[in-house]
């Protein structure tokens, strides 16, 4: 009585999560993550106990048989669900369909041929051996392509690592005592089926936590980024340098602002689509010149903020030589315009070094008074601030150095 009232509150619980499953697959246009993998899973397993309770006692009939190749698609649906979540292109139906007729065969051959506790065996033996391909899928991918979930992977290999030990013992079990291994009023049975509904109870919230976490990371990192060059926009930058001057080892900064010259004209003659093709192929040179852990920004237009950081003002002058230095001398392959290859150059202006985020404006400020007498003094070139000059002569004569070079 105590597992077949279980297995009734388990159905309850499966169907009703496949559902929700099925709601929130409806709001996520596009990337479903496998939500309605999901729910096909659980109500595959709901209507394998729904049969479960109508069949009774186990033995030999067609929805006996039908609950157990449901039973074992389930698992099955879960796994390809979960190779959805990870961004696998994984299908679901020819494969589903071709695992259902052939259980449904291996069913037959077993009872004709070694009868219904085979039969039963088989179900448990083919369950735990899933189970544990799924336990050590689960294992291998918390060591590679689900590092950022490193925690929830592991609680999910223990979970899954559970149902098969179970499945394995149930194997065992039929094997030594035939089918009153099955005893629903048995010890083991109400261990098997309050483990089932605790998995349940556990394994739906944990899957939506899941999707939520990917759902507000993606968020988080679309609202820091610009759509077109996927370099930081201004909110990215802020958020960055914060985190970047949190910490207390870290030492000055300096900004770069970059602008393209006379980017309206390349509008003008080559149209808005070369346009953008030239933005993000600066946006690209900017984000390989700058060294690992800088800050690379597209503030608007045709206009680029770069931080260093941790550097010194002459640091900063040679990012900024290199990275003109790199865009005067590449082409831009834009296909809309086949064998005329564009070329651009940058004015950049850089400010004084600074430690705060609220020196950001100051900083900004800075860069672009540089940048206008850049721009004045015949364009394609680096100016730093007056502020940053005055900071060593170091920098003043790499300045020299710099301009005499160009
Ligand atoms: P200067 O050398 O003084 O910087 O001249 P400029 O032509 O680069 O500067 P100006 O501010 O006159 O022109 C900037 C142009 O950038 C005008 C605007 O149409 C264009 N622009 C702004 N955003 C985008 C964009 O996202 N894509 C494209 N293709 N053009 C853009
Ligand atoms: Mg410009
Ligand atoms: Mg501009």
């Amino acid at each position: 009585m105590g597992a077949t009232l279980i297995v009734g509150m388990l159905c309850v619980h499966l169907l009703c999560f496949g559902a929700m499953f099925l709601l929130i697959s409806t709001r996520l246009h596009g990337r479903k993550m496998g939500m309605e993998v999901f729910a096909i899973g659980n109500f595959l397993l709901g209507c394998a106990y729904v049969l479960q309770l109508a069949g009774g006692a186990p033995g030999w009939n067609a929805m006996s048989v039908v609950n157990h190749t449901l039973t074992l698609c389930a698992p099955a649906v879960y796994a390809v669900g979960a190779m959805r979540f990870f961004g696998r292109a994984a299908p679901l139906w020819r494969p589903l369909l071709t695992l259902a007729v052939a259980y449904t065969a291996a069913q037959v051959v077993a009872q004709w041929t070694l009868g219904t506790a085979a039969r039963y065996a088989m179900l448990a033996g083919a369950s735990a051996l899933l189970f544990a391909a799924m336990t050590a899928t689960v294992i291998q991918g918390a060591r590679s392509f689900a590092k950022d979930l490193r925690v929830e992977m592991v609680l999910f290999a223990a979970l899954i690592g559970g149902i098969f030990a179970l499945n394995a013992m149930k194997f065992v079990f039929i094997l030594q005592n035939g089918l009153e291994a099955l005893d629903m009023d048995s010890r083991f049975q109400t261990v098997f089926y309050l483990y089932m509904s605790f998995l349940a109870t556990v394994l739906a919230p944990s899957i939506i936590w899941l999707v939520l976490r990917r759902l507000t990371d993606e968020l988080r990192a679309t609202a820091a980024h610009d759509p077109l060059t996927r370099l930081l926009n201004r909110r990215g930058l802020l958020d960055g340098l914060q985190a970047h001057l949190r910490s207390r080892k870290a030492g000055p900064a300096h900004l770069l602002i970059v602008d393209i010259d006379h980017f309206k004209r390349i509008n003008d003659t080559h149209g808005h689509q070369v346009g953008d093709t030239v933005l993000c192929h600066v946006a690209d040179l900017l984000r390989d010149t700058a060294r690992q852990g800088d800050l690379t920004c597209r503030l608007g237009g045709e206009e680029f903020v770069v931080i260093c950081l941790d550097t010194d003002a002459e640091g900063a002058l040679r990012l900024a030589s290199r990275a003109r230095t790199a865009i005067e001398n590449s082409d831009v392959a834009a296909a809309t315009a086949p064998g005329s290859p564009i070329r651009c150059t940058v004015t950049i202006g850089i400010s004084a070094d600074f430690a705060a985020p609220q020196e950001l404006d100051r900083a900004l400020q800075e860069a672009d008074a540089a940048l206008y007498r850049g721009k004045h003094a015949g364009r394609n070139r680096v100016e730093a601030s007056d502020a940053a000059a005055q900071a060593g002569s170091a920098m003043e004569s790499a300045l020299h150095a710099a301009r005499a070079a160009h």
